[in-house]
C-alpha cells in the first residue's frame, strides 16, 4: 500500500518542531547568521523540548523514533534555520557510527549521555586532502598494546570545538583504502586530540565548523566500533541513514523560500499590478511547489525505506540529490522574485540562498549521489522489461 499519511503521533511532533522553530529560531534566526556565535540557548531548549537525539533507543533513555520522525522534524526545523538544525542535527550524524556498529558497552557509555544532559558528538570523516573518497582517509591508527594511537587531520568537522566525544575514521595503512579503514569512538578531552579555530563559511553561520588533529593520541581497545578494517561500511551504512534527513533539511529551506516568496508577490506592485498577477510569476511558484512536493515524496520514500530496509543506498541517494538541487534552484528563484530586496539582509532570501548551497556538498556532494546512481542503474538496477522487443520491421500480428 501507497500511503502519504502521517499517524496522530507524527502530526504532533510535527507541529511540536512547527512551533518551535517558530518561536525559537526564526526570530534569532538573523542574529546568529550575522554574528556566526554558536546558538547554545536555542540548542539547548531544543534538547529541553525532546527535539533532539531523536534516534537513540528507549533502552539508551533516548525516545527511539525512526528515520521518518527524524525528517519530519528536520523539515520544519530547517525551515526556521538551516545554520541552528545542522548545529542539533549533527549529533545524529555523529552517534549513528555507533548505533550502525556500537556494543552495548559502547551504546551504554556514550549514547546514554547525550540524553542525559546536553552534550555534543562530531562526525569526523573528512580530512583537508579528501571528502568524497572515503577510502582515501590519511589519518593513521596504529595498535599498540591495549590501545590505538592515531596521527592525522580531519578537516570541516561541525560542532567540533563543542563536541564532547568524535566518532572518528582512520586507516591502518592508507595504501589498503577502504580494506583497512576502522572506526573509533574519541574522548575529546583525551591528550593528543586539538580543534582548530571555526572557519568563516558562506552559509549556516549558527553552525561551528574546525579541524581535529590527532597526535599520539591514545584510544583504548574498547573504542574501536566493530572490527579493524571495517569502517568502511560503517561510514556507508551512517550516510545511508542520514541522507534522507538532509532531503528533508532541503524540503523545510525551500518550502520557507517559497512562503517568503509567495508573501512578497501579494505585496508588491511592479507595472501597476501586484506580482502575482503576471503568469510568470505564477509559473515560478508552480515550480517551485512542484519540486517541494517532489522532494518531499522522496524523503518519506528514503526514511521509509531507511527504516524498514537492509540497504537504503539507492533512495537516500535519489532523495539527497533531488531535493538538495531543487532547495538550490527554489532559493534562486525566491531571491529572484524579490528583486533587489532578495539580495539584502533586510530579507531572509540571501541567508536561505547561501545556506541552500550547503546540502548539495556535505553528506556526500551532488556528484557523487549521481555516481552511485549512474552504477546503480548499470550494475543492479533489474530492468521492467527483460528483453526489449525489437523496435523496427515488426509487422503488426493478426490479434
Ligand atoms: C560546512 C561544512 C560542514 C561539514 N561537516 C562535516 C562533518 O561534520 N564531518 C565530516 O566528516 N565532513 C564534513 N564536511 C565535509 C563534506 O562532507 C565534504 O566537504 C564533502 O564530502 C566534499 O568533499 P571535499 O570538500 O573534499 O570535496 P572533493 O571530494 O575534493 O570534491 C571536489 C569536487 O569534485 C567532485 N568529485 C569528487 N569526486 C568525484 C567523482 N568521482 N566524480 C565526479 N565528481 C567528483 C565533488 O562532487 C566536488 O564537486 C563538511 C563540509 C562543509 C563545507
Amino acid at each position: 500500500m501507497v500511503d502519504f499519511s502521517l499517524t496522530k503521533e507524527q502530526l504532533e511532533l510535527q507541529r511540536k518542531a512547527r512551533e518551535f522553530a517558530q518561536e525559537y529560531m526564526i526570530p534569532y534566526a538573523h542574529y546568529y547568521d550575522k554574528t556566526g556565535e554558536f546558538p547554545l540557548p536555542i540548542i539547548k531548549k531544543c534538547w529541553e523540548a525532546g527535539l533532539m537525539n531523536l534516534g537513540i533507543p528507549k533502552e539508551y533513555g533516548g525516545p527511539g523514533l525512526g528515520v521518518l520522525e527524524q525528517c519530519i522534524v528536520v523539515e520544519e526545523m530547517a525551515a526556521g534555520c538551516a545554520g541552528m538544525t545542522t548545529s542539533i542535527y549533527v549529533n545524529t550524524l555523529g552517534a549513528e557510527p555507533i548505533l550502525v556498529a556500537g556494543n552495548k558497552e559502547q551504546k551504554e557509555k556514550y549514547l546514554q549521555p547525550l540524553t542525559e544532559d546536553l552534550k555534543f558528538v562530531s562526525f569526523a570523516c573528512s580530512e583537508p586532502g579528501m571528502g568524497s573518497d572515503v577510502a582515501g582517509i590519511q589519518t593513521r591508527v596504529k595498535k599498540e598494546g591495549s590501545h590505538y594511537v592515531l596521527n592525522g587531520s580531519k578537516f570541516w568537522i561541525t560542532n567540533a570545538p563543542h563536541a564532547d566525544y568524535f566518532t572518528v575514521f582512520a586507516s591502518l595503512d592508507p595504501s589498503q583504502r577502504h580494506k583497512a579503514l576502522c572506526a573509533f569512538i574519541v574522548d575529546a578531552d583525551t591528550p593528543g586530540v586539538k580543534t582548530g579555530r571555526p572557519v568563516e563559511k558562506m552559509g549556516h553561520k549558527a553552525s561551528t565548523t574546525s579541524s581535529v588533529v590527532f597526535r599520539n593520541a591514545k584510544i583504548p581497545e574498547e573504542n574501536l566500533l566493530g572490527s579493524e578494517g571495517k569502517g568502511f561500511p560503517v561510514a556507508m551504512k551512517t550516510f545511508s541513514m542520514t541522507r534522507p534527513a538532509i532531503a528533508a533539511f532541503s524540503t523545510g529551506l525551500a518550502r520557507a523560500a517559497m512562503e517568503y516568496a509567495r508573501e512578497y508577490v501579494n505585496k508588491r506592485e511592479a507595472f501597476t499590478q501586484k506580482l502575482r498577477e503576471f503568469e510568470v510569476i505564477q509559473f515560478k511558484l508552480a515550480e517551485m511547489f512542484m519540486k517541494i512536493e517532489a522532494s518531499r515524496a522522496l524523503y518519506l520514500k528514503a526514511a521509509l525505506a531507511t527504516d524498514t530496509e537492509e540497504d537504503s543506498t539507492v533512495p537516500a541517494s535519489v532523495a539527497k540529490a533531488f531535493a538538495t538541487d531543487a532547495a538550490m534552484e527554489i532559493a534562486s528563484e525566491a531571491v529572484q522574485i524579490h528583486g533587489g530586496y532578495g539580495y539584502i539582509d533586510q530579507y531572509p532570501l540571501e541567508k536561505l540562498f547561501r545556506d541552500a548551497k550547503l546540502y548539495q556538498i556535505y553528506e556526500g556532494t551532488s556528484e557523487i549521489q549521481r555516481l552511485i546512481l549512474g552504477r546503480h542503474v548499470l550494475k543492479d538496477y533489474e530492468p521492467a522489461m527483460k528483453e526489449l522487443p525489437k523496435w523496427v520491421n515488426m509487422k503488426p500480428p493478426d490479434f
